[in-house]
């Protein structure tokens, strides 16, 4: 997969050298390439940015440096390929893991960070004339650039790009993978503080293992993201999960304070660490 990001801080993309990102492009997996949108500015400042038409508060990023980057990042397509073009902002369509894991299936992408006020709004609406554009928001906030948004999509993505992930089946029963919250987990030691693992999980009974994960991912979901519980198939809920969604539902309906985390534990002892 092809990965072309242009920004005026090239630096901000430094973490996509390390980790499993990092790997992938070691391996040829990934080709990431950050270009700097000053470059592509033709005066002594190397101006990015300027009024406002229309007046008010903050700057805006100029169409031309865009126009030239842009150009130049599709020049690298072959046979006349040109990349999706991902331009985040807080109006966009929300990103979420089925988009990631659709655009992990797309050969090159190009993102486009904007910063100040976000960029000339025609810049978009030309480059949807040359190649498809997704205006994408990683959430209802506002942050300083896209830069972030840039580092979060391209790592939900490249790590659902075959062979970025050594063992692909831990990708399966992942949150939000298929419409649930992923169960806890746990590892050594068996003990920590006063607190245990659930038994069934030492009970190498892999039928139980997995019911107990499924009902684990219900009531998560349930109690932390209700939401998703209401966008299930019923057809796919069997008579187990349906008792699940059931306790959690009468406990709520109690006023209990049932919360995300594991029931079962001992009050822990107080230590210090
Ligand atoms: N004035 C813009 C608005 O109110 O919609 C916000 C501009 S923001 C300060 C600067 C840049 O940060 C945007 O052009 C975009 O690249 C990025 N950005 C900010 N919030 C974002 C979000 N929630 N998702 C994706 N990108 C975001």
């Amino acid at each position: 997969m092809r990965l072309d990001v242009v920004t005026i801080f090239p630096e901000y993309l430094s973490p996509l050298d390390l980790s499993l990102i990092g790997k992938a492009r070691r391996e040829g997996l990934i080709d990431l390439a950050v270009h700097d949108l000053r470059y592509f500015t033709h005066d002594r400042h190397r101006t990015v940015d300027d009024n406002p038409y229309g007046g008010g508060a903050g700057m805006v990023m100029r169409p031309e440096p865009w126009g030239e980057a842009l150009a130049h990042v599709m020049g690298a397509g072959e046979h006349g390929a040109v990349p999706h073009l991902l331009v985040p902002g807080p109006g966009g369509v929300r990103f979420t893991q089925a988009m990631a894991r659709e655009l992990a299936a797309e050969p090159w992408l190009a993102f486009a960070c904007g910063r100040y006020e976000g960029i000339d709004e025609r810049v978009v609406d030309e480059a949807r004339c040359h190649m498809p554009v997704t205006v994408v928001s990683v959430g209802d906030y506002v942050l300083g650039g896209g830069e972030v948004a840039v580092l979060v999509m391209v790592e939900a993505i490249a790590r659902l790009v075959p062979g970025v992930i050594g063992n692909a089946d831990s990708l399966v029963e992942e949150s939000h993978e298929d419409g649930l919250l992923e169960y806890p987990v746990f590892t050594k030691p068996p003990q920590w503080r006063g607190r245990g693992i659930p038994e069934v999980l030492l009970s190498g009974h892999h039928g139980q293992i997995a019911r107990w994960r499924r009902d684990e991912r219900l009531r998560r979901t349930a109690l932390s993201r209700p939401d998703m519980i209401a966008r299930l198939d019923p057809a796919d809920l069997d008579a187990r999960d349906r008792e699940v969604l059931a306790e959690v539902a009468e406990v709520q309906a109690c006023g209990g304070s049932q919360t995300q985390g594991t029931q079962f534990q001992a009050d822990p002892p107080a230590v210090a660490d």
